[in-house]
């Protein structure tokens, strides 16, 4: 018999192109059928919500008590409807290895992650990574990468002032020798970057990643006319990715609608969440989705940007990011330390969507995720509508330092 049975809900997975209502039926922790799931152990009844696929963040930061950015994942992914969290970086070859025994193994939300090129990762703000290029190192990547392919999805590297100086050429180089060796994409954040975003989509090919793609600062796709860069479409054409990456201080309404209005909207909406934009503006992926909703995508496209077009991104799609049967459960990749009954899926009853879905017993376990049913499809929520957040963080996410110096902030996760 069904374990669990979700009845009444408007079931949305675009890469399917499902959008019904629909009863879901879980068995043993995975998904075993979708439409008429008759009599199960469990029934909860979702009418109005919206359930989708467990949500996939592309871009997170969970390397608690070690990296300055780490928060908690299942406080903050699993229990806000993201299933499968990838961390940006958070960990390089050195550091990596305790982020797994410390943080993968112990979560319950699935996490994957990006290798960060410089070898401790991301440590701390008070010096960039690679202001000193010894700290990078392509054969440390190559080999910690080779050691974990289960979890390790990628490389990144961030090109900002702050953390590669003026010239972002070195680092580019060393990140970029260490993916294309490894045959696996390559993560940039781009946020104050001292060159042109036109010199660094030259470099990138099919399957990377620019990361933070609607920030306002230096580095962006936008030229001084408000038109995008030519080569912003051309890279888009050769198969590069844009990801949204809200973060701290890395997401502008402005840029973003410029972008829609020029039909570039993002790949993949990732929340770029962090210790110090998880109490805001950030909160969480679901209220990133709501932003996105508002500057006109819809629903469709933004469930598919956090599901489907993260999960080929990390070329996992045949795992997650869709309702198709026998998808895996959410939590640990291997399965270790869950329960041999499924958990529970989140109620979202929030005015955004699904930011506030929890459990009704323990953690949602699974890639069903109710989330809060969008009135007309396209967004028209109020609140801070047409706000940059840009400009709007708070303290925490700024680290003036060097004093005399350049004025440097760790801007962006
Ligand atoms: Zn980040």
């Amino acid at each position: 018999m069904t374990d669990l049975a979700i009845a009444g809900g408007r079931v949305v997975d675009p890469s399917r192109g499902i959008d019904d209502s629909l009863g879901v039926a879980i068995t043993g922790g995975r998904l075993t059928g979708l439409g008429d799931v008759g009599p199960a152990a469990e029934t909860i009844e979702a009418s109005g919500l919206v359930l989708v696929p467990g949500l996939v963040d592309l871009h997170t930061h969970l390397y608690d008590g070690v990296s300055h950015y780490g928060i908690d994942p299942d406080a903050n992914c699993l229990r806000r409807g993201v299933t499968t969290a990838v961390d940006a970086g958070s960990a390089g070859a050195q550091t990596f290895p305790g982020f797994r025994r410390y943080v993968i193994e112990r979560a319950q939300t699935r996490i994957l992650a990006f290798l960060h090129v410089a070898v401790q990762g991301m440590i701390t703000p008070l010096i960039g990574e690679l202001e000193d290029l010894r700290w990078a190192s392509p054969a440390q990547a190559i080999g910690r990468a080779r050691e974990h392919p289960d979890v390790i999805v990628g490389v990144k590297v961030r090109l900002g002032y702050q953390m590669v100086g003026d010239d972002p050429g070195p680092a580019l180089r060393l990140a970029r020798q260490a993916s294309e060796q490894l045959g696996l994409p390559l993560m940039v954040h781009i946020i104050d970057m001292r060159r042109p975003i036109s010199w660094l989509l030259t470099q990138l090919g099919e399957g990377d990643i620019v990361t933070h793609c609607f920030h306002a600062n230096e580095g962006g796709i936008l030229g001084p006319d408000g038109r995008l860069h030519p080569e912003v479409a051309r890279a888009r054409a050769r198969g590069v990715l844009f990801d949204v990456g809200h973060g701290a201080g890395s997401f502008a309404y402005r840029v973003a609608k410029a972008a829609l209005a020029q039909d570039f909207p993002p790949d993949t909406v990732s929340s770029d969440l962090h210790a110090h934009n998880v109490a805001g503006p950030v909160y969480d992926q679901a209220t990133t989705l709501s932003k996105l909703l508002h500057c006109g995508m819809s629903l469709a496209e933004v469930i598919t940007a956090a599901t489907a077009a993260p999960a080929a991104a990390i070329r996992r799609g045949s795992e997650i990011g869709s309702l198709a049967p026998g998808h895996s459960p959410a939590g640990r990749p291997r399965g270790a330390g869950l329960p041999a009954r499924s958990g529970h899926p989140g109620t979202g009853r929030s005015p955004r969507a699904g930011s506030r879905a929890r459990s009704r017993r323990g953690l949602p376990r699974h890639d069903v995720v109710p989330a809060r049913r969008h009135p007309g499809g396209h967004g028209r929520h109020g609140g801070d509508a047409g706000r940059d957040t840009a400009g709007r963080r708070g303290d925490q996410g700024r680290h003036d330092h060097r004093a005399g110096g350049r004025g440097r902030r760790a801007r962006g996760g």
